[in-house]
């Protein structure tokens, strides 16, 4: 199978938590773990700007959504992101997904 990478692009994730409840909901997660988890950076001024994100980090339970993404589906987080700051990228296309993107930018590889 393909090797896939989770690309986040965070500058436009608005912290609505979907991500989280889908993984949740798509891998039977109790409510003390995570398979994706959002954290909170800010606010806090540094340099003289002010700096507010919102960024979901995977955890070691995330496997890229094997199942849903070897049936041509998209991983459960990517489907229900509305802010469609999350896309599942082969990682031979990695460099060139990350030269579309802006600078507030993260990827995931299991
Ligand atoms: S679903 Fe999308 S917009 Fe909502 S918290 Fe997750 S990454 Fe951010
Ligand atoms: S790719 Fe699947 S397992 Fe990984 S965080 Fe998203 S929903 Fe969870």
């Amino acid at each position: 199978m393909k090797e896939f990478a989770l690309l986040i692009d965070y500058k436009y994730c608005t912290g609505c938590h979907v991500c989280e409840v889908s993984c949740r909901k798509e891998h039977d997660i109790p409510l003390d773990e995570w398979g994706i988890k959002l954290n909170e950076l800010g606010p806090a001024k540094m340099q003289g700007r002010w700096l507010w994100d919102y960024v979901p980090i995977p955890s070691d339970l995330c496997d890229l959504c094997e199942e849903r993404v070897a049936e041509g589906k998209k991983p459960a987080c990517v489907h229900h992101c509305l802010a469609q700051c999350m896309e599942l990228v082969p990682v031979e296309e990695l460099s060139a997904a990350l030269a579309n993107r802006g600078s507030k930018v993260t990827c995931f590889i299991p």
